[in-house]
């Protein structure tokens, strides 16, 4: 059964690029940037993964084309481009989008997914970075125990890092479970990446760890062109507006697509009010 898109409008701008322009240029409007995000994981068919890539391909160059006037900064799960097939073959379409976005300066935000392709997801990310390091980056999660070593390892390479709390089911063996311990730690990493990091994403709509931030990169005195806040399209719209006006850059991450419930269902299980706001929409619709 497919489910009516209007359900998922609040998370996600449309379900095709065209319709998610005019969404761009009015956060653009209100000096907010972003990043796309063409909808799309776990593909498990060579021929869809291979669409999926067409599609990005399709993005950058539309990107490209708009001459300045839409933000180059897509974010793509490796997922889509066929990690769970064959990591050679994901590769192979992680290189030829990276060539594009290249020739279209366009950056590429690698997104992290579960544990279970955290270091396949790392692996590839190195190999590609090491060709096309001012275009691609990288997505660490808080909530994993081995996230410390990562965000070293990322700063040596002075790759890119997008740091978020993490949004998968995670078993204890691998991942914290408390909120209190995920939020120190990302308050931890957090300050190595804006110390040591190469502009990092502070990637959360939590006030307790943007305000950490906010004091943080004061007492440092860390300019504000060294890193940036993220946050996801339709949540928090209100923080976006005035930590943009406040003189931070903010980042909002728009995703697309007709595939959009996997994500959309993230969403609600971070926030139960969020059920209940789909509920109230179907039944007025
Ligand atoms: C730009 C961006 C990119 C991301 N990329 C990835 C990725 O690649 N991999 C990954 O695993 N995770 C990713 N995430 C998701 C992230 O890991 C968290 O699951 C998500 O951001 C919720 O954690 P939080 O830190 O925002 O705070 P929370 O503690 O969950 O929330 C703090 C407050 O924010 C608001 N809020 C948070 N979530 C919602 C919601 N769904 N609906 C309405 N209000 C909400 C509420 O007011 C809440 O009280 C990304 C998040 C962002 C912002």
């Amino acid at each position: 059964m497919k489910l009516p898109f209007f359900l998922a409008r609040r998370f996600v701008a449309a379900e095709t690029l065209e319709d998610t322009l005019p969404v761009v240029r009015r956060l653009h409007g209100q000096g907010l940037h972003v990043t796309l995000d063409h909808l799309g994981e776990h593909i498990s068919d060579r021929r869809l993964a291979e669409q999926a890539r067409d599609g990005y391909l399709d993005l950058v160059q539309t990107l490209g084309d708009a001459g300045g006037e839409l933000d180059r900064n897509i974010s793509v799960k490796l997922s889509m481009l066929g990690q769970r097939i064959d990591e050679a073959f994901c590769l192979d379409n992680l290189y030829r989008l990276l060539e594009a976005a290249r020739g279209q300066e366009v950056f590429v935000r690698v997104d992290m997914e579960g544990s279970d392709v955290t270091e396949s997801t790392l692996g590839l990310f190195e190999k590609v970075h090491a060709e096309y390091p001012a275009h691609v980056g990288i997505v660490l999660q808080a909530y994993l125990k081995r996230t410390r070593e990562d965000v070293d390892r990322m700063c040596e390479m002075n790759a890119r890092v997008r740091l978020c709390k993490g949004a998968y089911r995670e078993p204890a063996s691998v991942a914290h479970q408390k909120m209190d311990v995920i939020r120190e730690r990302f308050g931890e990493y957090m300050e190595t990446l804006v110390t040591r990091g190469h502009y990092p994403g502070i990637a959360t709509h939590d006030d307790l760890l943007i305000e950490r931030t906010k004091t943080f990169v004061a007492q440092h005195g860390i300019s504000n062109d060294r890193f940036e806040f993220q946050m996801l399209f339709g949540i928090r719209t209100d923080t976006q507006a005035r930590l943009a006006a406040d003189g931070y850059n903010m980042r909002v991450y728009v995703p697309y697509g007709s595939m959009w419930v996997p994500y959309f269902t993230r969403r609600l299980r971070e926030r139960k009010e969020n059920v209940f706001f789909v509920l109230r929409n179907l039944f007025r619709g």
